[in-house]
């Protein structure tokens, strides 16, 4: 049995976005406030984030959670990512480096991102951090038991195009998770088989460059076919939590910060 918490679930800016009086950035539901798109995955006795955007200090005291095995990345943007300097917590309590997972293209980034880290000499206190290399073949993540066995967890990462830029989702047991995606290529479908629980990324209702809208998520989620869907990294544009529950399909509903889903 798995456990999905939604950390954030709006695009790059949040919501409500700085300067913005629209109805959804003045709305008084809780549910209408998205912080940038993380999630919490609970499976097989591992707890792994998806993404450590700027809005990650926040989103740890939110769900009380004092500590992590491993973060994987979906891609180097800033939304996703501009938290990791605050991993210093739990190198802090582990009294040792930190796990990330990501591809070689967005290590590149980080270690531009996160210079100090990477340094031949360490500022004290600076994060410490484990870089492990994936690409879209399924990968697992080790951990130690206190009896001194191992512990693993199989990850089946799925290539999207995110504009031009190759990134990747996740499915892991029978949940998959996708964001920033604007392209699933047909051949990566084949890996969403069988999935029950499926997260997609949809920005607003008309065409955007770089990540699905609305009709075109609707389009994936048919193909996909999972019982249950949930939207995430949405802006501003989509329209209030309560107007979208309103004009979705039954088995689509979009997903709000705060959200767990049991798979
Ligand atoms: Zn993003
Ligand atoms: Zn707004
Ligand atoms: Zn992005």
């Amino acid at each position: 049995m798995g456990k999905i918490t939604f950390l954030g679930t709006g695009t790059s800016q949040g919501i409500p976005m700085i300067g913005c009086s629209c109805k959804v950035c003045t709305s008084s539901d809780p549910k209408d406030n998205r912080l940038r798109t993380s999630a919490l995955v609970e499976h097989n006795g591992f707890r792994i984030l998806i993404d450590c955007g700027p809005d990650f200090r926040q989103q740890m005291l939110r769900e009380n959670i004092s500590d992590l095995d491993a973060v994987i990345l979906t891609h180097q943007h800033k939304d996703h990512t501009g938290g990791l300097d605050d991993i210093r917590a739990f190198n802090y309590f582990r009294k040792e480096a930190f796990p990330i997972y990501a591809e070689e293209i967005v290590q590149e980034s980080l270690k531009m991102e996160y210079y100090y880290a990477f340094s031949e000499y360490k500022y004290p206190g600076v994060p410490d951090y484990i870089l492990h290399t994936i690409d879209e073949k399924p990968f697992t993540i080790t951990k130690k038991l206190p009896d001194n066995s191992t512990s693993t967890l199989e990850i089946t990462p799925i290539r999207v195009f995110h504009y031009r830029l190759p990134i990747l989702g996740f499915r892991i047991g029978n949940m998959a998770y996708i964001t920033d995606g604007s392209r699933i290529p047909e051949e990566e479908l084949a890996k969403l088989k069988g999935v029950e629980l499926f997260i997609i990324n949809t920005v607003r209702h008309e065409k955007h460059i770089s990540h699905f809208s609305l009709p075109e998520a609707l389009e994936i989620i048919r193909k996909v076919g999972a019982p249950r869907n949930f939207l995430t990294h949405m802006s501003h544009q989509l329209g209030r939590h309560e107007e979208l529950c309103a004009i979705l399909p039954e088995k689509v509903k979009p997903a709000y910060d705060g959200l767990t889903l049991e798979f």
